[in-house]
């Protein structure tokens, strides 16, 4: 069997046309535009380039984007007092404080002050509780983009086993919680899980958020089976001075041998990152507005 590679980019191109359009519909309802804040803090260049791509994707999809760019050696009160200015700014929807922080700023304690209504990254305690028991919550935008290419391949997902690699706030834990939500049998495998290769041969559904270039083989993986490749690591370059090549945590070509759809890496879940933040950001700004969440998004 050869798998179907399932193209993210093309999912992504699809959710911000129909987010472009519903801002349109938003600012002829409010006459105002969505808006979104973006906060680095220091020169890291992955950093940058991930603040970047999101404050151009803001202004393609109609809605303004901030942008605030604070040297390395910001104090953790300065920042504080970054997002309480952002907090109680009408214009600000989205707050998203880009991770890593330098180390004299304590990220739980930032993470903490962003009002949970503009959080659009989903990462404030009240959104994870909000997303474990049930309620409306932001949602984190990595694993939601996930659940979007799966819903979107195979429908309904109820009763199917999935097993999630990983166990961040960031990507594991709240990429559980929504496959629970959908009735899978979820189970969460981590670094002291043992007998991991047979822990994902159960598995109908598989996503891998872990770092580790190519750790999950084919021979990992149930004949049929859908795979979500989370991780983006990047190999040693083959000559100094090049650029190593990217790889996700899935060994793709062993992989595409055996399941029935695999995410490419790059082009599967990371554009879906950065339009589901989008779709959070508009769906932030209609909550905020006291309109009705919009319809298919
Ligand atoms: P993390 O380091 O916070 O968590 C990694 C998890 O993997 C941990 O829970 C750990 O228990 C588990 N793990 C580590 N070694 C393992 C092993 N040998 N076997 C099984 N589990 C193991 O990372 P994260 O923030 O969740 O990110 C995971 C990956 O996803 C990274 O490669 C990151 O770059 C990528 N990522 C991609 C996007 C995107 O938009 N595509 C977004 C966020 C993260």
């Amino acid at each position: 069997m050869t798998a179907a590679i399932i193209d993210g980019k093309a999912a992504a191109a699809k959710v911000r046309a129909d987010v472009a359009r519903a801002v349109e519909a938003f600012v002829a309802r409010t006459g105002r535009k969505p808006g979104l804040a973006t906060v680095l803090v220091g020169e890291d260049p992955a950093s940058a380039v991930y603040v970047g791509s999101k404050g151009k994707a803001t202004a393609e999809v109609g809605m303004e984007s901030f942008s605030h760019n604070l040297p390395a050696d910001t104090s953790e009160a300065e920042l504080l007092s970054l997002v309480e200015r952002l907090n109680n700014d009408d214009r600000v929807d989205g707050i998203l404080v880009q991770l890593p922080l330098p180390p004299q700023i304590d990220s739980n304690r930032v993470l903490a002050a962003i009002d949970p209504a503009k959080d659009v990254d989903g990462f404030h305690v009240i959104n994870a509780g909000r997303l474990a028991v049930g309620l409306d919550a932001m949602l984190p935008c990595t694993p939601l983009g996930c659940l979007y290419l799966l819903k979107q391949l195979l429908g309904d997902l109820s009763g199917k086993d999935a097993v999630v690699i990983g166990r961040s706030n960031i990507v594991g834990k709240p990429m559980a919680m929504l496959l629970l939500g959908e009735s899978c049998t979820v189970t969460i495998a981590h670094s002291r899980t043992r007998d991991l290769p047979d822990v994902v041969r159960r598995a109908d559904i598989v996503v891998a958020a872990v770092g580790r270039p190519e750790m999950v083989g084919g021979d990992w993986i149930k004949p049929g089976a859908t795979v979500i490749d989370v991780g983006i690591n990047r190999l040693p370059p083959a000559e100094p001075g090049a650029k190593g090549k990217l790889v996700g945590d899935v060994a793709f070509d062993e992989a595409i041998e055996v399941a029935s759809a695999v995410t490419p890496v790059p082009g599967g879940v990371g554009p879906m990152t950065i339009a589901m933040l989008m779709r959070n950001t508009l769906v932030a700004a209609h909550r905020r507005s006291g309109l009705a969440d919009p319809q298919g998004l």
